[in-house]
């Protein structure tokens, strides 16, 4: 079990954050369409995973009510270190060009992926197939996001190396945290639903709070179509997972 969660974090973080790097070796007009794509796919797979993953399963093995309160304090939790500027997720039409960004996109990426090592342990911790389903919507997330943190550091002067290398050392924190989460989670298996919720939290708010937002400047019925089409294939990719469950 160790060793699946390892690999998939390993594939979220670093598999991740290699794709985006090879993404930019596309023209922007190649990029400009496919990123805004892999954000409602992706979008799907998040709200997926939490809706037909993470929180049944959780559910199965708590109380209702005090999952629910978890779940609810997860995405106030989000909410407020989102203000804390430790927790951000932005694509590439958010770009600002200010050196003080630098830091902030780089220790908040550090610990974003730290938590999603958590998210991906704890549900492998539950099932197989879980784990996998939740893998899948922490890759299709990351690209675009590491996508867009790859604009901001060449935007402030950053050169691609260097981009790569510092993006490089914000994402390898997911190893760790899906390491800690399972030598913590394996011996007190009875948080394994509470850390469901908060990881259910954190797939909902990246869908609503910080992917949606973006997805909603495209008006017109052909991109809406589009994104509901890729939205329901990501929820539909995570539901094959769940078949028979
Ligand atoms: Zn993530």
């Amino acid at each position: 079990m160790l060793l699946l969660i390892l690999l998939f974090s390993t594939l979220g973080s670093i598999g991740a954050l290699l794709i985006s790097a090879l993404l930019l070796l596309f023209p922007e007009s190649v990029r400009y369409r496919f990123v805004p794509n892999l954000v409602s796919y992706a979008t799907g797979t998040l709200l997926g995973a939490a809706f037909l993953g993470m929180i049944p399963a959780g559910l199965k093995q708590a109380p209702v009510f005090l999952f629910s309160v978890s779940l609810l304090g997860g995405i106030i939790l989000f909410f407020l270190m989102e203000k804390l500027v430790l927790w951000r997720h932005s694509h590439e039409d958010q770009v600002s060009s200010d050196t003080a960004v630098v830091p902030l996109i780089l220790v908040g990426d550090a610990f974003h992926n730290l938590v999603d090592g958590v998210v991906i342990a704890s549900a492998f911790l539950t099932s197989i197939p879980l784990g996998i389903g939740v893998s899948l919507a922490v890759i299709a997330h990351e690209i675009p996001q590491e996508v867009g943190d790859f604009a901001i550091l060449l935007e402030n002067g950053l050169s691609r190396g260097k981009a790569l290398l510092l993006n490089g050392l914000a994402s390898v924190t997911t190893l760790p945290g899906a390491l800690l989460a399972y030598l913590w989670l394996d011996k007190t298996s009875t948080l394994v639903p509470y850390v469901l919720a908060l990881s259910s939290a954190s797939f909902i708010y990246i869908a609503l709070s910080d992917l949606t937002p973006g997805l909603r400047k495209d008006v017109g019925g052909m991109a809406t179509l589009r994104q509901l089409l890729l939205l329901i294939a990501g929820i539909g990719t995570i539901a094959i997972f769940h078949h028979g469950q």
